[in-house]
């Protein structure tokens, strides 16, 4: 791309006094807008002409990485294939038109979508229920633990302040607790990734209300002792809490419903395929065990973000009853794959099976000073966005890998290979790995610099 010609910022293209627009002639005679709603000065706005702004924006968008041109290994956020169909389903007129005050009676066939979804991820989980309305992971995870809230005020039984999370869990998990005003204790991992059972125990008291886990958890590890602690948990009076942001894994192998829990959550954007990231758009229905049903948020004309309903539909009606059981299997295949493919080369703090996803500590090789943040910025170079980088936080080096069940075996080979030839270059050219990348149109930017100094506007830029 010719940088002069179409420019970094489009106001570095402005000419004053040139056009790109016409306007369509005003059909509703002369209005003005009243003196205290007009500016005092104009808004100091690009003047430049159509094509140029096509060139510009249209060169910026082939700067972005995404799932659709690239392999986008991130652990942890499950960013998986967006197929068009799912697209091409959310936008038929007959829903996206709908407006969310229009009355019942005509949204029958909205209505019907939410209804078979919802019993299609009571099947996939063993649950009895599900509320449509959170918009996200988080969100759901706090509409679940006020579902246990209420659950336990229902019985008078207004002691239970306490929320366990392992010490593995994913941030939202702890916040979230915190945002619904109950207290959070950290129950600890064993050596082996998951929860240590005698830990809980001492933890264990009628002031629980709930223990919320993540399975596989964020090692990517199946917690096999879930039928023993559920026992435990609800010997003492607490609920058992599955987060299933990414359940893809468990797709067609086994159901939260069945091991003893009983509210959770879902993430329609990363199990079920909806296009994710920078914030948005989510979905995070909130499922309950029979029994629990009347404690989800009562039912209201709004149906949470429902286009990514209708992504997470298509996506399970594409794969059917039979190929939905394979989802699992297959990023579970994946995961484990290239974790044997590159554990001589990356250090594999726990051994042993994982589900979708697992985390290397950084390089084996420690000797070299490579860090696992110039593995990140040197996959740049090769053309993979980076894995999930410093997270989970047990590990100093952690690089997290998830493949998803989507990649065919040539794609997943090509990324094992650049990871072998940057352990390779590691050793042999450590400069080149440490002051990558070389090849995007930014270099490595100063992350710190960039977090507390963001500079925002055009205004700001000028004054530099
Ligand atoms: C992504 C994720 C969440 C949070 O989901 P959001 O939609 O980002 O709020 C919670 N738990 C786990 C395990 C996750 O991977």
């Amino acid at each position: 791309m010719n940088n002069k010609l179409y420019g970094n910022l489009i106001f570095e293209l402005s000419h004053e006094g040139r056009r790109g627009y016409s306007l369509p002639k005003n059909r509703f005679g002369n209005y003005e807008v009243p003196q205290q709603l007009r500016r005092a000065h104009d808004a100091e706005l690009p003047e430049c002409d159509e094509m140029t702004v096509v060139r510009h924006y249209t060169n910026h968008s082939a700067n972005n990485f995404g799932v659709n041109n690239g392999f986008y290994p991130l652990g942890s956020c499950t960013m998986k294939y967006n197929p068009c169909i799912n697209e091409e389903v959310a936008a038929m007129p007959q829903f996206a038109g709908l407006h969310p005050l229009q009355p019942k009676s005509t949204t029958a066939g909205a209505q019907a979508v939410v209804t078979l979804l919802e019993r299609s991820l009571c099947e996939l989980t063993g649950l009895s229920a599900f509320t449509f309305k959170p918009f996200a992971g988080a969100h759901g995870e706090l509409t679940g633990l006020m579902v246990i809230r209420a659950y336990h005020e229902s019985r008078g039984d207004d002691k239970r302040i306490k929320v366990i999370v392992p010490d593995s869990a994913h941030g939202t998990n702890p916040a979230s607790a915190a945002v619904c005003g109950l207290e959070v204790v950290e129950v600890k991992s064993l050596a082996d990734g998951t929860v240590d059972v005698e830990h809980l125990r001492t933890l264990l008291d009628d002031s629980v209300a709930a223990m919320m886990m993540t399975n596989p958890n964020t090692l990517g590890l199946f917690e096999k002792n879930i039928p023993e602690i559920a026992e435990m948990v609800h010997a003492c009076g607490g609920l058992m809490y599955y987060d299933g942001a990414n359940l893809n894994p468990m797709l067609g192998a086994c159901r939260p419903g069945d091991m003893g829990f009983d509210v959770m959550h879902i993430n329609l954007h990363k199990t079920f395929s909806t296009p994710h990231g920078g914030g948005g758009p989510g979905a995070g229905p909130v499922g309950v065990r029979k029994g629990l049903e009347s404690f989800l948020p009562c039912v209201s004309p709004y149906q949470g973000n429902f286009a990514v309903m209708m992504r997470a539909y298509a996506y399970i009606l594409t794969l059917g009853r039979e190929n939905v059981k394979l989802v699992g299997p297959l990023a579970t295949l994946n995961a484990n794959y290239i974790k044997e493919s590159l554990k001589d080369l990356y250090l594999l703090p726990i051994d042993g099976l994982c589900k979708h996803e697992f985390v290397f500590d950084g390089l084996k090789d420690k000797s070299t000073g490579v860090t696992t943040m110039d593995v990140a910025k040197r996959l740049l170079d090769y053309g993979y966005h980076a894995p999930t980088i410093y997270f989970p936080l047990l590990f100093h080096e952690s690089l997290m890998i998830e493949p998803t069940e989507n990649e065919s075996k040539d794609t997943i080979d090509g990324f094992i290979e650049v990871m072998r030839r940057i352990a390779k270059e590691a050793v042999e050219c450590p400069e080149d790995v440490k002051s990558a990348p070389h090849n995007t149109p930014i270099g490595r930017v100063d992350d710190v610099l960039a977090a507390k100094h963001p500079v925002v506007t055009w205004n700001q830029l000028k004054a530099e």
